[in-house]
């Protein structure tokens, strides 16, 4: 299965673009002497069919990043598309449904809802985007996180790995362009964050989808196939397929930069 067509209707191909474009977004909060400059123009392709990771010191703007380039959060300028389309100029209602057809969502703290069985909880992405919920998608989701037989339970009776697993199934169902995950492995331990990193992998090689990462752990973004480093709403460089290692190593210069400015 080829990665531009991993929905086997052409949907991948549309375009021939970048899955994700930002041109020159800024994001700033406040006004004046006090307006905080959380992201200060930055311009990105990220290749479909590819796993990326955010990484920077606390306060680089990661998470600002990560909701602007997922259309959860407006650019005070610039433009963000995914897929071709542009985020930016959409109206409200048009993105949520963009959001809800087109995005996926992997949070750390796996935002399951718990009155749902785990079933319920992957299904209701197709039910919010006004589909019928095909059982067999559901199941193959579910299969595909190595969580078929725990269909019936609800999240309190699972595991947080087994929890973050269905989220990921949750995020993968609708087949979608995007997964956007924001340190999805940040309430795990090793082991079961290597479980959850593999089956994020997965989805990018064997599925084709992209995916935005998140994390402040250099095992984790040793996982992607580029990591991006942001420092002070801006970019700061980039490494291809690194190790865990060289993340660390280059998170350390960012982060004694950082606070070498901060003491000037
Ligand atoms: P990170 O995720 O890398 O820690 P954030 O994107 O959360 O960084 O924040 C970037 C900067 O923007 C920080 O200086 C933060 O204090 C500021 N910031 C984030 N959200 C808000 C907000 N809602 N109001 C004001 N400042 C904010
Ligand atoms: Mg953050």
């Amino acid at each position: 299965m080829g990665r531009r067509d991993q929905h086997g209707d052409g949907r991948g191909q549309e375009g021939g673009g970048h899955a994700v474009e930002l041109r020159g977004v800024r994001r700033q909060y406040g006004r004046g002497a006090g307006a905080v400059h959380a992201l200060r123009g930055i311009d990105l392709d990220l290749p479909h069919g590819t796993f990326t990771a955010v990484m920077g010191p606390s306060g680089s703007g990661k998470s600002t990043f990560l909701q602007c380039a997922a259309g959860l959060d407006r650019p005070t300028g610039g433009t963000v598309r995914v897929g071709g389309t542009d985020l930016t100029r959409m109206r409200e209602n048009r993105l949520t449904a963009l959001r809800r057809e087109r995005l996926g969502f992997v949070f750390q703290a796996f935002n399951l809802l718990p009155s749902l069985t785990v079933e319920q909880n992957v299904s209701l992405p197709m039910r919010l985007a006004g589909r019928r919920p095909d059982p067999r998608r559901t199941a193959r989701a579910l299969a595909q996180v190595g969580l078929g037989a725990h269909a019936g339970r609800r999240p309190g009776q699972l595991s947080g790995g087994q929890q973050q697993r269905v989220a990921i199934a949750r995020a993968l169902v609708t087949g979608p362009d995007v997964v956007f995950a924001d340190e999805p492995t940040g309430a795990l331990d090793a082991g079961t964050a290597a479980e959850v990193l593999g089956l994020l992998r997965h989805a990018v090689d064997g599925l084709g989808t992209t995916l935005v990462m998140v994390t402040h752990d250099p095992v984790a973004a040793s996982w992607a196939d580029r990591v991006l480093f942001l420092a002070d709403g801006a970019l700061a460089g980039d490494l291809e397929r690194p190790s865990a290692g060289q993340v660390a190593a280059r998170m350390a210069a960012l982060t004694g930069a950082a606070r070498r400015t901060a003491a000037a």
